[in-house]
């Protein structure tokens, strides 16, 4: 830990004039969670699932996901714990499941593959479902959701697994479930999504990529990747009032939670959660602790006014020195 932002890792996340917003965060491997926990984190609000599969040779079965879910479970009881089902294709493909595609990112990715594959998601929901008997910690995320029908599919796998469970006498609860937004599709819909889920989860890296029309990976247009376009901002602050609009819970899990000047943006959006990498938390807290809601509000007024990413960029830096 970084001194003098240490002393702040048992301080609240809250702002001057006293709004909480909770630090979570991104994890995957084992070796994030004593990380997350040593950085004070509330919750983890992405538990990447493909990492322990990109370490195999072959699918785990369902009891060894089982024992890896409840590890992730254990570590952070009572504190939640986002299991996103699996997110492969894009530029994740795992060496026993090949995808070769022209377009991976336009492609077979995350729900999609799933949802063709309902043995490989069943075991997957069940292992998690097994894995949280006994402990209230567990929430589950479907990613690269991007129209409506698919949402209510996995809904019914999911109620499928569980229904399953209970059948075999396993004391399995169903646990809430959310949808990732970063589909430009799921933007809009985002209504419609938030109804059928108890809370969103912005995947601002994504998302970014889509709306720009940007690979997130290609460093010959990196310089075109800008995460506070104003067109970002619109559709994040869309999202936000969708989601209050239904009465849902929203959070935002792509890099963006972690920048500083970004948290204090989506803070004054309305977004209940950040997560991010545990690296970030201590920083993007000392951020909120030093404004208030209603500068932070000010702030987004004059950011969504903004016709340039460079424009939001440099009224965000010049609120921070201020803040100093
Ligand atoms: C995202 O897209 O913002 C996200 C959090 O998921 P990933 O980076 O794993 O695609
Ligand atoms: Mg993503």
């Amino acid at each position: 830990l970084s001194k003098g932002l240490e002393t702040l890792r048992d301080k609240p996340s809250e702002t001057l004039d006293g709004h909480r917003m909770p630090l979570w965060v991104n994890t995957g491997l084992m070796a994030d969670v004593a990380r997350s926990i040593d950085h004070g984190a509330e919750g983890v609000g992405l538990y990447r699932t493909e990492i322990p599969f990109l370490l195999r040779e072959r699918f785990p079965s369902e009891e060894e996901q089982r024992v890896i879910y409840r590890e992730q479970l254990q570590a952070f009881s009572p504190l939640p714990v986002t299991m996103r089902t699996l997110d492969i294709g894009g530029d994740k493909s795992l060496p026993y499941f090949p995808i070769d595609e022209e377009n991976p990112f336009l492609g077979w990715r995350g729900i999609r593959v799933t949802l063709d594959h309902p043995e490989i998601f069943l075991v997957q929901v069940r292992a998690m479902l097994k894995a949280s008997v006994g402990m209230d910690n567990l929430r589950v995320m479907l990613p690269m959701i991007s129209n409506v029908p698919e949402l209510e599919e996995a809904l019914e796998l999911i109620y499928r697994a569980h229904d399953e469970l209970v059948d075999e006498g396993i004391k399995a609860k169903l646990p809430p479930i959310g949808v990732m937004v970063e589909v430009p599709s799921a933007v809009y819909q985002a209504r419609e999504m938030a109804r059928r889920v108890d809370f969103l989860s912005v995947g601002s890296n994504d998302l970014t990529q889509y709306l720009l029309a940007v690979d997130r990976n290609n460093s010959r247009v990196a310089d075109l990747y800008h995460s506070l376009h104003p067109a970002i901002l619109r559709a994040l602050y869309e999202v936000a009032n969708a989601a209050q609009a239904e009465g849902k819970p929203v959070g935002i899990c792509g890099e963006l939670a972690g920048d500083p000047g970004a948290a204090i943006l989506l803070l004054a959006m309305g977004y209940d959660m950040l997560s991010m990498n545990a690296s970030s938390l201590l920083k993007v807290k000392s951020v909120i602790r030093s404004h208030s809601l209603a500068d932070a509000k000010k702030l987004l007024e004059k950011a969504l006014e903004q016709e340039s990413s460079a424009d939001v960029k440099d009224l965000v830096r010049e609120a921070m020195t201020a803040a100093g």
